[in-house]
């Protein structure tokens, strides 16, 4: 087994991964910028080494500071965590060529599903099912023009090589589609440096429902079924079940099935996650994502699954050790991504956090970096708190996530807390009936 894990991250999810190595006996080597040097991460961690300022570019994205501390510190492998360095393929290659371990897929895959028109490439070829659109990038506005009219308005211009919901616009019509073209490839140049752009057909009511797999270096390939993801702000997840309330047993196995054959085929390995639109009984593929993701653990707690420690025995060459028909779903999951953020402008609110306290009790599970007296900083994502609640069932779960959220306290910075106990509280959330835009206009009601 590997003995030493360098953690390419911070937060939450350094947190995460620092307790999965502290159970399976692996020392942890936590990285960090000089804005985080009395982050709880660092705390924990049996080493630390700083790698820089507090500008991502230059540390936690700091690819050589981050190389040599491996180096220094002896570790064997690196676990990028999510964001950050974790899908990019130069990175994953770069880790390799220093002779360490990468936990995660090989620099191929990462590469081919980062590119989301050679993933949608892919799928095609392993006949799982695409949104309806163009063949691939789109060379001309007027090429978009026919596109847009074989696949009928309403039409999504969405980035190649696009993340966080950056370089996507919706065409209602002929008469928007020039504006979208142009500002999506705007946007998609100014955040990643790349303009192709490919279209899709703009589904009206669908929800966000994403499978989490798991293959292992001997063909192995598991899912642990799907996570709902359909509420969102500004193409942001905000709140994930698991499962979905829209899908049944039969049609999970079905999509399982078709995916798990494919990955299988395809010779990934380690952790991914494949995203789909779903609409009236038929799921679409939009992309595939070669990490762990933020929404994990709702999987993790119907599942009774450690997937930081299933991607680490993959890494180090052990087989899963287990089948499909080991995999066993019990129960509802939910969780609510608190952000340090204002819960009706959404304006960011870093700062000092002078009183935390994290709620208890039975199918409770709080993933925060959190503690009384920490400054949040302002260089960093948002996310301060991940709750998650397990119940047998999903009106429990909603019960529970209610309480769970009275009890919790972020005192000194604005949260999203008040919002979630809305979201908990209402009838048509409750009812489980909800689609992707069904959020956006919840939060409109009150603004
Ligand atoms: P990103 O990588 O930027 O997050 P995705 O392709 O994963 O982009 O899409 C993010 C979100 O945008 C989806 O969860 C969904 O809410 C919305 N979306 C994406 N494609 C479509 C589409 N064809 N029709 C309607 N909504 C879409």
């Amino acid at each position: 087994m590997i003995k030493k894990i360098l953690i390419a991250n911070r937060g939450e999810i350094a947190l995460r991964i620092h307790r999965a190595c502290q159970e399976m006996g692996i020392r942890t080597v936590a990285v960090h910028s000089t804005a985080d040097a009395s982050a709880m991460h660092v705390r924990l961690a049996d080493e630390s080494v700083c790698i820089g300022p507090p500008p991502a570019r230059d540390s936690y994205l700091n690819v050589a500071a981050i190389l040599s501390a491996a180096t220094i510190t002896g570790a064997e492998a690196i676990h990028p965590g999510y964001g950050f360095l974790s899908e990019n393929a130069a990175f994953a290659e770069m880790v390799e060529a220093h002779g360490l371990i990468f936990i995660g897929p090989t620099a191929a895959h990462i590469r081919m599903m980062g590119d989301k028109i050679a993933a949608k490439d892919a799928m095609r070829g392993l006949g799982v099912p695409l949104v309806p659109g163009s063949a691939g990038a789109l060379d001309s506005l007027e090429e978009a023009a026919e596109v847009a009219e074989r696949i009928m308005y309403p039409v999504l211009i969405k980035a190649a090589a696009g993340g966080g919901g950056r370089g996507m616009k919706v065409a209602h019509s002929a008469d928007e589609l020039e504006e979208a073209w142009r500002v999506a490839r705007t946007e998609a140049k100014a955040a990643f440096g790349n303009d192709a752009v490919y279209m899709e057909k703009y589904l009206d009511k669908p929800r966000h429902i994403e499978l989490q797999i798991l293959a292992d270096n001997h063909g192995n390939v598991v899912h642990f079924g799907e996570r709902d993801c359909s509420l969102q702000r500004r193409h942001q997840k905000l709140v994930e079940e698991a499962g979905s309330p829209a899908l049944n047993a039969a049609e999970r196995e079905a999509l399982g099935a078709q995916v798990t054959s494919g990955l299988r085929k395809l010779g990934y390995r380690n952790a991914g996650t494949l995203e789909f639109l779903y609409q009236d009984g038929q799921f679409a593929f939009i992309e595939m994502n070669t990490r762990l993701q933020v929404e994990h653990p709702v999987t993790e707690m119907v599942c009774g699954v450690d997937l930081v420690r299933e991607q680490i025995r993959i890494a180090a060459g052990e087989a899963l050790g287990y089948g499909q028909e080991d995999v066993r779903f019990s129960g509802h999951a939910i969780e609510c991504r608190i952000t340090a953020e204002d819960p009706v402008t959404f304006a960011p609110s870093p700062g000092r956090v002078n009183t935390f306290h994290a709620p208890g009790g039975l199918g409770v599970r709080v993933d925060s970096a959190l503690y009384s007296g920490y400054s949040v900083p302002p260089h960093y994502d948002s996310l301060v708190a991940k709750l998650v609640v397990h119940a047998p069932n999903r009106a429990q779960a909603i019960a529970r996530m209610h309480r769970a959220l009275q009890e919790m306290v972020v005192d000194g910075i604005a949260t999203t807390l008040p919002l979630h106990q809305r979201i908990m509280a209402d009838p048509e959330f409750q009812s489980g009936e909800y689609t992707i835009h069904w959020l956006e206009r919840f939060v409109g009601r009150t603004e």
